[in-house]
């Protein structure tokens, strides 16, 4: 079986800025693989190449069977079967919670309109969301609107949703309702990539754990033994100030 992203000798710079250095990794289907590691060392920038946000430089980059470091590749193809979460949400703010959830699968996958709606209200319902349906995201909380973010998310049917960092805008009551959807997501077996600071999530929800720091992967591994044992001095430092 082949993985569902691979990375092969990928090499990404801002300028001079070498930001991932040699990257091999590969993701199979239905993992969940937390990122975790410090301010800068390029996390996101790791994760936004996988869904072409970020061009790589040099290397090969496969996700769900598009070649990413090929030009001709249709990047659209790849989005639909890839979706993304960001820290701050990035809700469609002149569109109901509705609107932005059926938008994309409207546009994008040709849904009918009946069907789009009643899979919109399935996951709003899903989230706890469904009394919000037509709200604007301006009248909603940012844990709030993060569910919606997910739910939006889910509605592309997607094979892979990359999380940046979902609940570091969030106030500390609202974090758990959103860890707690992301676990329903690992749950129905979505190849899951996520950036976090919650240790709490990479050590129970994901089964994959990478340590990345200056723009390579200093650990890759268990995470309950990586929580445990850390191999790398670096890790080791990173835990003591976080935990
Ligand atoms: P992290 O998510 O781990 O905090 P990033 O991937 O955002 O790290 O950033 C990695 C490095 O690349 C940092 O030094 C950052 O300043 C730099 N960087 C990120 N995005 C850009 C950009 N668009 N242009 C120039 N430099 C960038
Ligand atoms: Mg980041």
């Amino acid at each position: 079986m082949s993985s569902i992203i691979e990375f092969k000798h990928v090499n990404k710079y801002y300028g001079k800025l070498h930001a991932l250095k040699d990257i091999n990794l590969k993701i199979e289907e239905g993992q969940v693989v937390s990122i975790i590691g410090p301010s800068g060392s390029g996390k996101s920038t790791l994760i936004r190449t996988m869904n072409g946000l970020e061009p790589i430089n040099s290397g090969q980059l496969i996700v769900t069977g598009y070649d990413l470091a090929n030009r001709k590749t249709n990047i659209n193809k790849i989005r639909k079967n890839v979706g993304m979460v960001f820290q701050h949400f990035n809700l469609y703010n002149n569109h109901t919670v509705l609107e932005n959830i059926t938008l994309a699968p409207k546009i994008v996958l040709k849904r009918p309109d009946a069907e789009n709606k009643k899979i919109a209200m399935e996951l709003l319902e899903r989230v706890g969301m469904a009394d919000k349906a037509d709200s604007y995201p301006r009248q909603l909380s940012g844990g709030q609107e993060q569910r919606v973010a997910i739910a939006r998310s889910l509605a592309m049917r997607p094979k892979v949703i990359l999380f940046d960092e979902p609940t570091s805008a969030l106030d500390p009551e609202m974090i758990q309702d959103v860890l707690d959807i992301m676990k329903y997501v690992a749950d129905q077996g979505i190849t899951m990539v996520v950036v976090t600071h919650e240790m709490g999530f990479a050590r129970k929800v994901s089964n994959r754990l990478i340590f990345f720091d200056q723009g390579h992967i200093l650990e890759d591994r268990d995470p309950v033994e990586f929580f445990k044992h850390p191999d790398t001095d670096r890790a080791r430092q990173f835990l003591s100030k976080i935990i």
